[in-house]
């Protein structure tokens, strides 16, 4: 079986805030402190819009930081999905 993928944010020293994409200085405090953590892979969608039959959504990970991918236009808001693949396009499926 093949290990979910995860995606690598950061999380700041100082106000103990996580990011994703992972950034040099905490958005949130300022501190510069910052260390790469494993965000996990999997979380539920928060909002979605759909173009054509693909869709953008907001996915709020088990970590509690919310990340934007692409996802399947049929997948609506509180449906689980998971990280699919590190590929160009940052994409998740339902689970
Ligand atoms: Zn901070």
């Amino acid at each position: 079986m093949v290990e979910p993928a995860s995606l690598a944010g950061v999380r700041c020293r100082r106000c103990v805030a996580s990011f994703f994409p992972a950034v040099g200085r905490c958005p949130r405090c300022g501190g510069t402190g910052v260390e790469t953590v494993d965000l996990g892979g999997e979380g539920v969608v928060e909002a979605v819009t759909r173009i054509g039959d693909e869709g953008v959504a907001e996915v709020r990970l088990d970590s509690g930081v919310l990340v934007m991918g692409a996802v399947d236009a049929e997948l609506v808001i509180g449906a689980r999905v998971r990280y699919e693949t590190p590929d160009q396009v940052m994409r998740f499926v339902g689970v």
